[in-house]
């Protein structure tokens, strides 16, 4: 049935291509996109109209449910291209699977792997020439679905949208990270959706996020709704801490910390590095002793659009604590080279996370 569907994805070219006027030494993250997108509508209980044609703006109802009642979900993941002008995309299944854990917990229906993979797969090769070359480029991957029905009522919808579009983007802004300890506003509750990689998750943390900007902070770390004495992620990134010889990151148990394919990725290659890594709990204060006492060797967080991203400051209450120069984050270092020679297909792919197109 689904390799029925694959086989009926309709390719559309356009007919003229926006490439020549990309400056690819000069690329503005999410400001440019790739000639096609990909789309799929959900009517009457399965998936219709496969279609990959010219990236368009699309009409929707003032009623279209999504605008409303927020029932929309996205990914975000990267395609890389080597010298030899091979494209690798880094993990795909792991964002087919994990965008059918958000669906489903905002009672959305689910998109069938393989065909997230088709779609994908056909999507990049028709766009192939947009995969920037340069180290540290890449092409910006988002698929998304949501709720497309025209309903006012309160219930989930019964027609959706999923699509599609590519960005090439650059290098990604680097530069101190000061961070802020929030002990206020929440990302996520317990019983809620933060393991969900849903839109209203990303507009309820704005807020706060530019009270913290105005403040002097580039990211929030956000701790647990209950007491804020447990961290849990850093702005949209997971966030790890190398405290003595150990590696440690808030764990995934009470589904506030989004499952990060970085994080994954970072802890799985740390472990192999023989670096001690654990998963659990991570309280507010041991990482301030940590710190005062200088056994707090690093802090970085993880996620797609930057890889890892070292933080130069922590401040709690009023209190700022400087970290480690960077150039002495032996561990980030050397995992993000790892990371960025694996996805570049530049060195042996043990665990088969590498998706040649
Ligand atoms: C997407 C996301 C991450 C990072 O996930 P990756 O799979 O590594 O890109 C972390 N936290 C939140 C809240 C996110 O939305």
């Amino acid at each position: 049935m689904i390799m029925d569907m694959v086989s009926n994805i309709k390719i559309e070219r356009s007919a003229t291509s926006k490439l020549p006027s990309v400056d690819f030494d000069n690329i503005q993250f999410g400001k440019q996109f790739s000639d096609h997108m990909f789309v799929a509508d959900y009517k009457n209980g399965e998936w219709t109209n496969l279609e990959i044609k010219p990236y368009a703006p699309i009409t929707l109802s003032p009623a279209c449910a999504a605008l409303h009642y927020g029932q929309s979900v996205f990914e975000g993941m990267k395609a890389y291209k080597n010298e030899e002008g091979e494209i690798f995309l880094f993990r795909p299944k792991d964002n087919a699977k994990r965008i059918n854990v958000s669906s489903a917990r905002m009672c959305m229906p689910e998109f069938p792997e393989e065909l997230f993979m088709e779609a994908l797969k056909k999507l990049v090769e028709v766009d192939s020439d947009w995969v920037p070359t340069k180290e540290g480029c890449s092409l910006y991957i988002r698929p998304f679905m949501f709720a497309s029905e025209e309903l006012l009522g309160v219930r989930p919808a019964d027609e959706y949208k999923f699509m599609i579009f590519t960005s090439p983007v650059g290098g990604y802004y680097s530069g101190e990270v000061h961070v802020k300890i929030e002990t206020e506003y929440t990302r996520a509750a317990e019983g809620g959706v933060g393991y969900a990689k849903a839109a209203g998750n990303y507009a309820a943390s704005l807020y706060p996020a530019k009270l913290g900007q105005d403040a002097g902070y580039r990211q929030l770390i956000w701790t647990d709704a209950k007491t804020h004495e447990y961290i849990e992620e850093a702005g949209t990134m997971n966030i790890m801490f190398h405290i003595g010889d150990t590696l440690i990151t808030p764990h995934l148990d009470l589904k506030t910390t989004l499952a990060g394919i970085t994080r994954d990725s970072v802890l799985t290659i740390a472990r192999e590095l023989g670096v001690k890594v654990e998963e659990r709990k991570v309280s507010v204060k041991e990482v301030v002793a940590a710190a005062k006492n200088g056994t707090l060797k690093d802090v970085f967080g993880c996620g797609t659009a930057a890889t890892i991203t070292q933080v130069s400051s922590i401040t709690h209450e009023d209190e700022r604590m400087e970290l480690p120069a960077l150039t002495d984050r032996m561990l980030s270092n050397e995992i993000g080279q790892v990371l960025q020679d694996l996805k570049r297909g530049q060195v042996e792919d043990k665990h088969n996370w590498i998706f040649k197109i």
